[in-house]
């Protein structure tokens, strides 16, 4: 049976979480574009918001001049520009410096979904009830405990889980991830900060995207388990769902 890559259906919501005052991660809905994003700030007073907001407003217009190409290397390339537009604000206001961001960012050419990733926010695909990690995050106990030989219980919970190897915004030269997905129907994406993956395990994670809720309400319901762990950090998640088309 014939089945084509229909109608794509999205959410996002983000939340403060119970232990911080402000809201340092953002995130970008924008089907026309074929664009979703999340991005997690870092900085002192209010640079963290600045570093995640350049970076969705960066990406955005970069992806949307690149039109009508939708390319992996494009998305790359927008995620370089906002590096370089965040070190060039760094660079003009000293209470800005050492600010940074997370991002991961997917665009859509169905079949094909094209990721960027930098830091520690994740990509997960749930396809047939089975939840995948898309994105490897650059972290210490990722890029370097992993080869120590740390179990994934020992990662999840080692001092250092929070620790960057890479961020957008720190320096000029920054390691973009990339990876290229072959979308099916019924696919759905979560894009998170770690306020999410790093307090709701994937168990958690895996059972709100196979109900038989809606978007909302599973987005709802991540935020919620977030909390109820505590939700030390800020929460985000934006879900994309494929549909099965008609034809
Ligand atoms: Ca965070």
């Amino acid at each position: 049976m014939l089945h084509c890559l229909g109608v794509i259906r999205y959410f996002g919501i983000s939340d403060v979480g119970c232990s911080r005052n402000s809201n340092e991660d953002a995130f970008a809905l924008e089907p026309e574009l074929g664009l979703f994003m999340v991005a997690d700030g870092m900085g002192g007073a209010q640079a963290g918001e600045l570093a995640s907001s350049i970076a969705v407003d960066t990406v955005v217009s970069c992806v949307r001049e690149a039109l009508p190409a939708r390319t992996v290397e494009n998305l790359v390339a927008a995620i370089r520009a906002a590096n370089t537009a965040i070190l060039q604000q760094a660079s003009e206001n000293a209470d800005f410096q050492g600010m940074g961001t997370t991002v991961v960012s997917v665009l859509l050419n169905p079949p094909a979904a094209y990721v960027g990733s930098v830091g520690d926010s994740r990509l997960y695909l749930a396809r047939g009830g089975k939840l995948g990690r898309i994105t490897s995050d650059q972290t210490w106990v990722n890029d370097v405990g992993r080869s120590l030989g740390l179990s994934e219980e020992q990662i999840r919970t080692h001092p250092f889980r929070n620790v960057l190897t890479m961020a957008v915004g720190a320096r000029e030269r920054i390691e973009v991830r990339s990876h290229e997905l072959s979308l099916e129907p019924g696919d759905l994406l979560l894009l998170c900060s770690d306020g999410l993956h790093g307090v709701v395990d994937e168990v958690g994670l895996t059972e709100t995207l196979r109900s038989p809720n809606s978007l909302a309400q599973k987005a709802s319901t991540l935020i919620r388990l977030a909390r109820r762990r505590g939700g030390p950090d800020n929460i985000t998640a934006v879900l994309v769902q494929v549909e099965t088309g008609d034809g």
